[in-house]
């Protein structure tokens, strides 16, 4: 009776289903769309773009105080960079403009399985069991990815998980015109901490880290000098954890199955940003399922389309990161220090985007590569 079966109501899930002409089931083993929360919410303006403008802003930021132990960069645009969402109202309304062409089922847990040379999905939804036979079925389940484990399409060897803990504090006093980024390995050693403001008086502090992500966030909160002068007289109102794969699969279809989104690590190697590919990769994987429909496309052809669009910059993101994160406080420092009040702020300042970090980094290590020649691997790596 369904076409497609799609596993997963997020955001990956939901556009997906949009995008397809034919009969959709999108089953979400939550009974609310959105929740639980794992997600700072912000994305750029366009990507806000990419995804009709949904209901859920809170605020809009025009730039970032970037900090390292010891120094600061302040990077500011006139106009607005970025868009901060309630996530929780920005799924669910996602959700409802798909619902007016797809069905959802909530509180109801999928898993597949190999029937001849198809997949085939099993749902059980409170005490019934339901088995699916579809064309098609797309494995939109998130950083587990259950389904992406079970077709064989995700090795550990090819991802790294990193975990998350995040907190919503409420008077705070906080400018919120820009989002404040650190990087201290005090803290955590392989991502950043951030705080975004979602208002004048509410911020979002979380960070990302292979170590133990709350005890580190609650040491960042309660001694970094920033943090507790933006939250002296804060209260917390919502804790959240989750986690976030970073990496590269190379294949994402096998038979009749597809992944999007996390679970295909459509996720921006140096921001952790996934709404943005999750909303492309959705589009590109609706668009190809309702071809293959209509018997004129091969889904194979699907790893080729999002590979041609964002693959190249998840890859480049992927080198840089294994650079930035392999540099100590002190070298940080010293690069921080060096591109202070350089050309280069002003180069970001005209041409930073969100959606570009790789580029943008890229443009900073040329920057001090023609600034060191030789002399910038001695610079970054040896003391
Ligand atoms: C702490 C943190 C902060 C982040 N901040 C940002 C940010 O500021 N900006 C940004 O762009 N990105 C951010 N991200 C990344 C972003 O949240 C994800 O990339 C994005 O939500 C991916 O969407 P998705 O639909 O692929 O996965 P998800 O949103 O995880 O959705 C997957 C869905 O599948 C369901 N599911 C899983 N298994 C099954 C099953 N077997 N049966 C039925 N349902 C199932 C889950 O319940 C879930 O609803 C952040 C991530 C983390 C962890």
């Amino acid at each position: 009776m369904y076409d497609v079966v799609i596993i997963g109501g997020g955001i990956a899930g939901s556009i997906t289903g949009r995008f397809i002409k034919g009969n959709v089931l999108i089953v979400e083993e939550h009974k609310s769309i959105g929740t639980p929360l794992q997600c700072a919410g912000i994305i750029s303006v366009r990507a806000a773009k990419e995804l009709d403008f949904p209901k859920g802003l809170v605020n809009k930021v025009r730039g970032a105080y970037i900090y390292s132990k010891n120094s600061m960069l302040e990077i500011e645009s006139k106009e607005i960079k970025a868009h901060v969402y309630e996530r929780k109202v920005m799924d669910k309304d996602i959700a409802i403009k798909t619902a007016k062409k797809c069905d959802y089922l909530l509180k109801a847990y999928a898993t597949v399985e190999r029937e001849k040379n198809n997949y085939i999905v099993k749902v059980k939804h409170f005490d019934e069991e339901y088995t699916f036979k579809p064309k098609v079925v797309v494995g939109a389940d998130g950083v587990k990815s259950t389904i992406g484990k079970k077709a064989n399409l995700i090795k550990n060897k090819d991802r790294e998980i990193l975990s998350s803990c995040q907190f919503e504090f409420v008077n705070v006093s906080v400018d919120d015109d820009f989002v404040y980024i650190f990087f201290d390995k005090k803290y955590t050693e392989n991502f950043f901490i951030w705080i975004i403001p979602m208002g004048k008086d509410r911020v979002r502090v979380g960070l990302l880290s292979k170590g133990n992500a709350h005890n580190n966030l609650i040491n960042f909160i309660e001694n970094h000098p920033v943090a507790k002068d933006i939250l002296k007289k804060a209260t917390p109102i919502e804790f959240s954890s989750g986690a976030l794969p970073i990496g590269y699969i190379n294949r994402s279809v096998r038979d009749n199955l597809l992944l999007v989104g996390d679970a295909a690590c459509h996720v921006k190697p140096l921001s952790g940003g996934g709404i943005y590919y999750s909303t492309l990769a959705g589009k590109i994987a609706g668009n190809i399922i309702t071809d293959y429909l209509n018997g004129e496309e091969n889904l194979k052809n699907y790893d080729r389309e999002w590979k041609r669009v964002f693959g190249d910059d998840i890859k480049k993101g992927l080198w840089l990161r294994k650079i930035i994160y392999r540099l100590d406080n002190k070298t940080l420092d010293k690069i921080f220090n060096k591109l202070k009040d350089s050309e280069i702020i002003d180069y970001i300042n005209k041409y930073g985007d969100i959606e570009e970090q790789a580029k943008i980094t890229s443009h900073v290590f040329d920057y001090l590569k023609n600034k060191f020649g030789f002399n910038l691997l001695k610079f970054l790596f040896f003391k």
